[in-house]
């Protein structure tokens, strides 16, 4: 037997996968999660991207004929089976360079975003961090992106952990941001991130019934539409890394991007 490497090409012939909706299991969208991108001292956590690596990373998209999208577009893609070539671009908490430093690129690359707002604290910063004081979007700022096309999508009313909330909390949390937020931009909000990631069978199932349309976790156990698992680009994603990244969600997801 041959021994075969996972990162042998693929046949040419190999016929076209049929996009499925990610409703449970099956292929899984590629999704990207970013939180900020603009220029820091200290960055304890790797959430902050500089403007210079940014604005490489989607020339890297671009250069590979992808595009990057926000989640809503990317999922009703895949419903029409024009997903091919479509990376979901997302970006959590509603930090405020979301408007000055994201935006303008991704309007310069013809891309669109996600961004997940945290609803109580908007024009506050992320009390809820350990890390440096970052400022988040004002509403002001995020009706200037929904303006631009960005989809402007849920984080929580806090940013506290889905799982260690109560049921009554945990729904409080869906439905009074998904509220607050769809006033802020004047639209439907149909789509929710998980704070930290955080997300069992309970949350999936709590979110689904509050009405979201889909939901943004990390590294899921069980992945699904409610569940979508997502790729962390940091710093130090050049383009070897981010060719290795797509690669493995190909690999892992059965999902050819
Ligand atoms: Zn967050």
């Amino acid at each position: 037997m041959t021994p075969q490497s996972p990162l042998i090409p693929r046949p040419v012939a190999e016929p076209e996968p049929v996009p499925e909706p990610a409703e449970s299991g099956g292929p899984m969208p590629y999704v990207l999660m970013y939180h900020s991108v603009d220029f820091y001292d200290a960055d304890p956590h790797l959430v902050t991207v500089s403007p210079p690596r940014f604005e490489r990373q989607l020339r890297w998209l671009a250069a590979r004929g992808l595009r990057g999208v926000a989640v809503r577009e990317l999922l009703a893609a895949r419903r029409t089976g024009s997903a091919r070539g479509l990376v979901g671009l997302t970006f959590d908490d509603g930090y405020a360079d979301f408007a000055t430093r994201v935006l303008p690129a991704l309007v310069r690359f013809g891309f669109t975003a996600t961004v997940f707002a945290v609803s109580d604290r908007l024009g506050g910063d992320n009390a809820w961090d350990t890390g440096p004081r970052k400022k988040l979007l004002t509403p002001a700022q995020l009706r200037v992106a929904h303006d631009h096309g960005m989809e402007v999508a849920s984080h929580g009313r806090r940013h506290v952990s889905s799982t260690g909330l109560a049921d009554a909390d945990l729904a409080d949390e869906l439905t009074a941001s998904r509220a607050a937020l769809a006033d802020v931009v004047g639209a439907p909000v149909t789509g929710f991130a998980y704070p930290y990631g955080h997300v069992g069978e309970r949350e999936a199932d709590a979110v689904r019934a509050a009405g979201y349309d889909y939901a943004c976790a990390i590294r899921p156990r069980a992945a699904s539409r409610h569940a979508l698992p997502r790729t962390y680009v940091g710093e130090r994603d050049g383009r070897l890394r981010l060719h290795a990244k797509l690669r493995r969600h190909e690999l892992r997801w059965r999902g050819r991007v």
